[in-house]
């Protein structure tokens, strides 16, 4: 049976504006508490991001759930994500879709990530560890892409291998350095949405949003 919970989250992201249910049926088959370390998984049912390993973040459930709605996912689609961390909004994904290819930088993350995704049976999550920067040419074009982390531009050779007509979502804006004691309110980023047109890009501001800085290179 489903943890009441998960069903309290689930009304709450409701009454956030989530209304696809598809989008809602995939939030609430994800069990979140299996995407964070142990100790915070009494806390893994709140509407808010939480630690992770290597100083990174679990998205909000309801930055997830806003996302995949506006990304518009179909069965048939192939999803690019930037940014594995947990493998929450991966997770969340995998139902929506045909095949998720998510990269991370950060190996140890995305050890943990494809454990879970086994032990979930998720079979359509296909990762890489790599610099997200660089996109998976070898698996381009992709149907939508979504990044879970935040850039100060949209790189261009992800914009590349979207296909036309696909759809691309990002946090752009201001990030935060490796200084963790950086004011949450001394930058700002807005979730944004790009579509590659025959010609170019059409861009659509959606919302404030605070992610973690995608960053070039391997640790
Ligand atoms: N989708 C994740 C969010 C994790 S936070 C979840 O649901 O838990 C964002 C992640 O982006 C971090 O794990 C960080 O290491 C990763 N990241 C940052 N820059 C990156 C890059 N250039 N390439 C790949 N991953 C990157």
């Amino acid at each position: 049976m489903t943890d009441p919970r998960q069903i309290q989250l689930i009304m709450e992201l409701r009454r956030q504006g989530i209304d696809d249910p598809r989008v809602l049926d995939a939030v609430e088959r994800t069990p979140r508490a299996a995407f964070v370390d142990e100790p915070l998984a009494h806390a893994a049912f709140d509407n808010t991001a939480l630690p992770i390993a290597c100083g990174q973040t679990i998205s909000q459930p309801f930055v997830v759930a806003y996302m995949t709605q506006r990304l518009g996912v179909q069965p048939t689609h192939r999803v690019l994500e930037i940014g594995c961390g947990s493998g929450y909004q991966a997770a969340v994904l995998s139902p929506l879709c045909r095949r998720v290819y998510t990269v991370e930088r950060h190996k140890p993350l995305l050890k943990q990530a494809e454990a879970r995704f086994k032990a979930l049976g998720l079979h359509n999550v296909t990762t890489k560890h790599g610099d997200g920067f660089k996109g998976w040419p070898e698996q381009a074009p992709f149907d939508r892409i979504i990044l879970s982390c935040a850039v100060a531009k949209v790189p261009e050779s992800l914009i590349e291998q979207l296909k036309p007509g696909g759809i691309l979502i990002a946090p752009v804006g201001t990030v935060p350095n490796s200084d963790v004691s950086a004011r949450a309110e001394s930058f700002s980023q807005q979730l944004t949405k790009i579509i590659r047109t025959e010609t170019g890009v059409k861009e659509e501001v959606l919302i404030p949003v605070l992610f973690v800085p995608m960053l070039s290179g391997l640790p």
